[in-house]
């Protein structure tokens, strides 16, 4: 996971973000990453009357729609719903945390969340006129002294929970102190998908097939950590159900991958049966040749 402060921009705390939420960028005005972090208040009740449900929803249930998108995008903690820059007043220890966090939630995801497809920055969020240098050195002097307690910061933070972590007792005893704290806005990132692992096919079995089967989406279909399978469009967050995206799966299976895997199962019977039956040694050429020869299989 790419982890970063940004020191080449920042937001100015109370203005407007120069971007709108859309299929690929949303706001949080918190920074619950899973179900388990949101506190129970956040439970209300609904207009229609007893049936509780949530004020506010887990970082988690958003990631998972951007990872099933493809389409990569970024959630942007610290930013009201109407798209301005609030940030959180978080030392070194809760970014810290904040990351542990993540990685929890990530190591949940089935199937897991890969390192290299999240990114994290910090972006400072000054007040109107602040000096971004002053700011950063504010930064710089606040983190070396955290950081020189090595013990406090080695010790566990609390996952998986609502309730207070060590971390922001930490924050609270500072506030007390007068102390100064960065404000952020945190953004995590998702990356664009790559459509398909490069394979190295070897000259002699570079058989057309095997082409389609390099040109084949691959893609993973990711539940989050309550086994819920969303997906980001341009209307919005969907949930699917496990039943559908199974189905949709075994259908993408049976049209489009067996006849392939099919085929190059054929060709590898038939180079297997000349390898077998030509005696003298070939270059990846002519044994080329001898497989097209041999048979019919590009018709289809
Ligand atoms: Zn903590």
């Amino acid at each position: 996971m790419d982890v970063s402060i940004a020191e080449s921009r920042f937001y100015v705390y109370n203005e407007r973000m120069g971007i709108e939420e859309d299929h690929c960028h949303e706001f949080k005005g918190h920074r619950n990453v899973s179900v388990e972090e949101l506190p129970p208040w956040s439970f209300i009740k609904g207009r229609s009357g007893d049936k509780l449900h949530r004020s506010r929803r887990a970082v988690s249930r958003t990631l998972c729609g951007l990872l099933n998108s493809g389409e990569g995008g970024t959630v942007y903690m610290g930013v009201t719903d109407d798209g301005v820059a609030r940030g959180m007043r978080i030392q070194l220890y809760q970014r810290d945390h904040m990351i542990v966090s993540l990685r929890d939630l990530m190591s949940r995801f089935s199937p897991p969340i890969h390192d290299s497809m999240i990114q994290v920055v910090f972006v400072p969020v000054l007040a109107s006129g602040e000096s971004q240098k002053k700011w950063l050195d504010k930064l710089h002097k606040s983190d070396a002294t955290l950081g020189k307690a090595a013990n406090t910061r080695a010790k566990q933070h609390k996952l998986r929970s609502y309730e207070y972590c060590w971390c922001d007792v930490e924050t609270e005893a500072m506030i007390d102190c007068s102390d100064w704290l960065p404000t952020f806005v945190i953004e995590l990132s998702v990356r664009k998908r790559k459509i398909t692992p490069e394979v190295i096919v070897p000259a002699a079995v570079n058989w057309p097939d095997m082409k389609l089967l390099k040109k084949a989406e691959i893609l993973p279909v990711y539940e989050d950590e309550e086994g819920k399978c969303y997906c980001r469009g341009q209307g919005g967050l969907f949930q699917y159900p496990a039943q559908e995206v199974k189905s949709n799966t075994q259908v993408l299976m049976s049209s489009h991958y067996l006849p392939i895997i099919e085929r190059l199962r054929s060709q590898l019977h038939q180079a297997r049966f000349i390898l077998k039956y030509t005696p003298e040694p070939m270059t990846d050429e002519e044994f080329r040749k001898k497989i097209v020869q041999s048979n019919d299989f590009y018709e289809s």
